[in-house]
């Protein structure tokens, strides 16, 4: 099929981008670049909007690669806006790529290169190159257009363009899910965001990858250091700015969360946990990985925030306790749950994660976390002392007997109202 070039003006920018998108234009022309092009997210949005195709939200960013240094060109850009309209500057010497905001639209600028792997997973090793060339790298077709502003024509080796007007999502090459797996899920979040279908050959491609993994140097080993954090990082953005329903839906359909771990992929309860969390306010992903055979473990692989890995032991310690836990007639006590809840053993995360989960007793847990353990004996310290009680753990245990009659005393008018 024939795919018109279209013009820029068609092409349709938003409105305040098209006066930073000229100005850029002259200061890489004065910084000596020689080519300039926007690519990845925002040429895609332009072109579905302008196709029709699925109702984009606002485009956020905008990616521009460049043939040359985007350094100098980031001092020409300093001065041509002011330091009103600039924020957010920084550069990245190694992958010589810049970001700063302009009137708060994102833009990145990176020198245009070619990307070699060579351990699965690992960072690759980078050099520079031509625009075209640097289309290559990327990981799916419909994110591989470039719009060169200069020559007003897209640059499109992959027809990218068709697959937009055919909804469909597919990798670049052969060997892209081995180089990078965190591909999985930025096509579980396209595929769910754009509704488009992965295309059958990327989907024999990931469980094809997938059947192998961990693969190569990575054999035995956890996620190598750099994977664990781009794969933290996709999965956060999973989690908080895509319909992450749909997402886990397709990633479980394609086998795909076996790369996270055997017993996710198999989990039939992860939506009830991440509703649960939802309203517990805990983070989602947190709530997902505790449904993994050893979720601790997937936790430091992850690379989470020690203080999040913490919550997981002690949600994975609580849970042991639970399920060893003979349960008697007193257990139905309130007392007996504030008494084992605020041992202080576990933090109240944990407890939530517990919830999420649905471990033994859970609804005792629920009860403790909305209601027992708000309420407060209904003398103080200071009226107690003043009533005659002298300061100290006889005091203490005072005012915890108070505080559990009150709990009880509460719990029995609302079975006798
Ligand atoms: P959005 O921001 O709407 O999710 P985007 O396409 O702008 O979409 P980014 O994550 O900002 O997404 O990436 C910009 C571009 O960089 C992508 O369009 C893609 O071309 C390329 N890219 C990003 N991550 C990868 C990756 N892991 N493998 C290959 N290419 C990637």
């Amino acid at each position: 099929m024939e795919i018109p070039l279209r013009p820029e003006s068609e092409l349709q920018f938003p409105h305040p981008f098209k006066e930073i998108l000229g100005l850029i234009q002259i200061a890489a022309k004065q910084a000596g670049v020689t080519r300039l092009a926007l690519v990845g997210g925002a040429v895609r949005d332009c072109l579905i909007n302008y196709n029709k195709i699925t109702k984009i939200q606002k485009i956020h960013d905008f990616d521009f690669v460049v043939e040359g240094s985007p350094i100098k060109l980031s001092d020409l850009l300093l001065e041509k806006f002011t330091s009103k309209r600039v924020s957010n500057f920084r550069i990245h010497q190694k992958y010589q790529t810049i970001e700063l905001s302009i009137d708060r639209i994102k833009i990145n600028i990176a020198t245009a290169r070619k990307e070699q792997y060579n351990k699965s997973g690992f960072n690759p090793e980078v050099s520079p190159t031509t625009i075209e060339e640097d289309l290559y790298r990327r990981d799916f077709t419909i994110n591989a257009i470039a719009f060169e502003p200069k020559t007003q024509q897209l640059i499109d080796p992959y027809n990218g363009i068709n697959a937009i007007r055919s909804k469909q999502l597919i990798l670049i090459h052969s060997r892209s899910i081995e180089e990078d797996p965190t591909r999985i899920i930025r096509a579980a979040r396209y595929a769910a965001r754009l509704n488009f279908q992965l295309s059958s050959e990327s989907i024999s491609q990931i469980k094809s990858t997938l059947s192998l993994w961990p693969w190569g140097s990575v054999h035995n080993e956890p996620f190598p250091h750099a994977l664990s954090t781009r794969m933290r990082m996709e999965l956060n953005l999973l989690f908080n700015k895509e319909p992450w329903e749909s997402c886990l839906e397709l990633l479980q359909e394609w086998g795909a969360l076996s790369i996270l771990e055997g017993g996710l992929q198999v989990d039939k309860r992860w939506k009830r946990r991440i509703h649960w969390g939802i309203r517990l306010r805990v983070p989602r992903l947190l709530c997902f990985i505790a449904g993994a055979d050893n979720p601790n473990l997937l936790a430091k692989q992850l690379q989470l925030p020690t203080s999040e890995q913490k919550v997981m032991e002690e949600f994975f310690d609580l849970k042991s306790y639970l399920s060893n836990l003979k349960i008697k007639e007193e257990h139905s006590s309130p007392i007996f749950w504030c008494k084992i809840l605020e041992s202080r053993k576990w933090s109240k995360e944990s407890i939530c994660i517990a919830i999420c989960f649905g471990v033994n007793s859970w609804e005792k847990l629920l009860k403790w976390y909305l209601k027992w353990r708000h309420i407060k004996s209904p003398k103080s310290a200071a009226e107690l002392i003043s009533s005659g009680w002298e300061a100290g753990p006889s005091l203490g245990a005072e005012i915890s007997r108070l505080r559990y009659q009150e709990i009880e005393t509460l719990e029995d008018s609302k079975y006798h109202r």
